[in-house]
């Protein structure tokens, strides 16, 4: 905490300091009913997933050996229903992190051997193609490399779920600035809901969620990613007609405002 001292001050600057200690109260209020918020959001997430795995462990339990249909439901669900647990712990994890600031190590990146790297990864599993656009050759940048992977693995995956044609890649390169834009054709993000999506936990449709195995803390997690580099990610949607994402990040420390 600042050590605040009244001695020797004027009026003018009494206020200002008494100004400055109630906008760092009201900022640390608000950190911790965002803080209470995620715990409570968080374990209601976790504890619906139990709720469903506590059910069909039941159903398997009380009908699974003589009714065949009722087994592969119940084992497909509970499979399913853990897997997403796994992938949402490991996430909140990531989340906790990156938004301690914590183990942020800038290393060179080059951008065109990351952005190979990740869609090779898709490539193994899926036959979904991604195209890559760009036409630097060198595109190296200072950061941190498992987050820039972790960050393109998120759009990625989102434009590939969300979507059946093609996704696009596309990088470039300005002055200070690298640029990604991930584009796709697919369902679209609708218009008043675009502002959300950065949201923790926030997903458009529950059941389409449920379907596609989201978690609804991708978003979250890349735009955290992009403001631990001090870069900027926006979205740009139409609804039936596909979603671009696009991520800016410096290319130097130097640059960066801390
Ligand atoms: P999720 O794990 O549900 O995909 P995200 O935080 O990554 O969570 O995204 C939040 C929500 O934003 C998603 O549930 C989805 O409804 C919407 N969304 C994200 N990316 C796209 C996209 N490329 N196209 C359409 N909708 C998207």
């Amino acid at each position: 905490f600042m050590k605040i001292s009244y001695k020797g001050k004027n009026r003018d600057e009494l206020y200002e300091m008494t100004e400055t200690f109630n906008r760092m109260m009201e900022r640390l209020e608000e950190s911790f009913w965002n803080q209470q918020q995620f715990v409570s959001d968080a374990s209601h997430e976790l504890n619906t997933t139990l709720m469903i795995i506590e059910g069909y462990s039941n159903m398997l339990r009380r009908w699974g050996a003589h009714d065949k249909k009722v087994q592969e439901e119940a084992v497909k669900s509970i499979y399913e229903e853990t897997k997403r647990m796994r992938i949402m712990t490991q996430q909140l994890l990531n989340l906790a992190s990156s938004q301690q600031g914590g183990q942020f190590t800038p290393e060179s990146v080059n951008l065109i051997q990351t952005c190979k790297l990740v869609i090779a990864h898709f490539s193994q599993l899926s036959t979904r193609k991604i195209i890559l656009h760009s036409k630097e050759k060198d595109n190296v940048i200072q950061a941190d490399h498992s987050k820039i992977k972790q960050l393109l693995i998120i759009l990625l995956d989102n434009a590939l779920k969300y979507s059946t044609a093609p996704v696009e890649l596309h990088l470039t390169k300005q002055e200070e600035y690298v640029q990604f834009i991930i584009k796709d054709y697919g369902i679209g993000i609708p218009q008043g809901e675009v502002k959300h999506v950065f949201e923790r936990f926030y997903r458009i449709d529950s059941s389409r969620h449920r379907k596609t195995g989201g978690t609804g803390l991708g978003l979250p997690i890349a735009k955290s990613i992009v403001e631990e580099h001090h870069g900027e990610i926006r979205i740009e949607s139409h609804e039936g007609a596909g979603t671009e994402v696009i991520v800016k990040l410096p290319t130097a420390l130097s640059i960066r405002n801390t």
